[in-house]
């Protein structure tokens, strides 16, 4: 009965997607906040945030909410991507040292342990002494 009511009332709406998940991430971390800092600014923030989700739920613009999602998406994947090499890195920590190649950019993995090596870049050809 109420599954039913639910499924028609949801019927040509957009529903839930990874924009909207990370909303209400944000929105819960807002209200986390606010339990240990009463501030008004956090719940009118948390207000706003849970609102926009559900706004953008039952909205039935559902081209226009998926191009926001894509632009989500686009922004959020990289920075996803940057968070989960910085954990392997660190998780890597014992065995491994990373450096920064100067002229690319691109993190360079090497044993530990080898006392000073030279270091050469697959990527751009640059080479650069570190101790290991
Ligand atoms: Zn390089």
């Amino acid at each position: 009965m109420i599954l039913e009511f639910i499924r028609r009332f949801m019927y040509g709406r957009y529903g839930n997607d990874q924009l909207n998940q990370f909303l209400m991430l944000l929105g819960l971390f807002f209200a986390a906040l606010w339990s240990f800092v009463q501030l008004g600014i956090l719940t009118i923030l948390v207000i706003i945030i849970i609102g926009l989700c559900y706004y953008r739920m039952f909205s039935r613009n559902i081209a226009k909410r998926q191009s926001e999602n894509q632009r989500f998406l686009s922004w959020y994947m990289p920075q996803k991507e940057k968070i989960n090499n910085a954990v392997f890195r660190f998780k890597d920590r014992k065995e491994h040292r990373y450096f920064k190649c100067k002229c690319c950019k691109t993190y360079l993995r090497v044993p530990k342990g080898k006392g000073k090596i030279s270091i050469h870049c697959p990527n751009c050809g640059n080479e650069f002494v570190k101790k290991t």
